[in-house]
């Protein structure tokens, strides 16, 4: 068996134990393969094994790869997730070429977005990315502004907002990991009360994936726990 394989089944097995402690169905988690730095062969090495759903950072080394992926596997349903950071004149390939962007954190792109997206192409999902470290991370949207952002994210009509997404400081004690997950959970159901009708929560990565799921995250986003460490960020 091969190595990415081997590690699909044992972040599988992750996954089913975590959600079994939180009294939840594995159904309920969807595993985002974060392929990022690796080449479209390991793509499709995970894709024999199953895996269906793909995030990558980087936008032209994704291009490449959706490209490479669709010439070897013709017609075959590959989700693709933009979870990188966003530059304004690049929102067209995204809206173009993605199923999902979980990195959207300013009005404006979002605007980008949803007037971009082609029509004969369903919306887009769209999750925003809370900055819930304070002044630790630079990215993602304040949670004091992150109603206001969803509310008029919700109106765009070529886009579906789907829910949050956060990149918490690596921390190693699980409760403190779970503390930052608890946080964007709870930032969700402010949403939710607020009539505001979103169903993900995108958190989780190959270090803290239990805590995430037992807070509630529905999309972990796992790369080298797969496919290996990576030369290059
Ligand atoms: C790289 C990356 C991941 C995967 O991180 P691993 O620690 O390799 O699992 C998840 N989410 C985002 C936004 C990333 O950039």
């Amino acid at each position: 068996m091969s190595t990415i394989v081997h590690n699909l089944q044992a972040v599988d097995a992750s996954i089913v134990a975590a959600a079994s402690a939180a009294g939840r169905a594995r159904a309920d988690v969807q595993l985002l393969a974060v392929s990022k730095t690796f080449p479209a062969e390991a793509v499709l090495e995970a894709i024999g094994a199953g895996q269906t759903a793909f995030g990558e950072n980087y936008l032209q080394e994704a291009l490449d790869k959706i490209a490479a992926v669709g010439t070897a596997l013709p017609g075959r349903a590959i989700e693709w997730h933009f979870i990188g950071p966003i530059q304004s004149n690049k929102t067209r390939p995204i809206a173009t070429h993605f199923d999902w962007v979980h990195t959207v954190e300013r009005l404006k792109i979002a605007q980008r977005l949803s007037e971009q997206r082609p029509d004969n192409l369903g919306p887009l999902n769209i999750c925003l990315q809370v900055n819930i470290s304070g002044e630790a991370s630079k990215s993602g949207v304040t949670e004091a502004e992150l109603p206001e952002l969803a509310r008029h994210v919700a109106q765009l009509p070529r886009l579906r907002l789907r829910g949050l997404m956060a990149i918490p400081e690596p921390e190693t004690a699980v409760h403190r990991q779970r503390a930052a997950f608890a946080r964007l959970r709870k930032l969700a159901e402010a949403l939710r009360a607020d009539g505001i009708a979103i169903d993900t929560l995108s958190m989780g990565m190959s270090s803290d994936l239990a805590a995430a799921i037992a807070e509630g995250a529905t999309i972990v986003r796992i790369g080298s726990a797969i496919f290996g460490s990576r030369k290059y960020e």
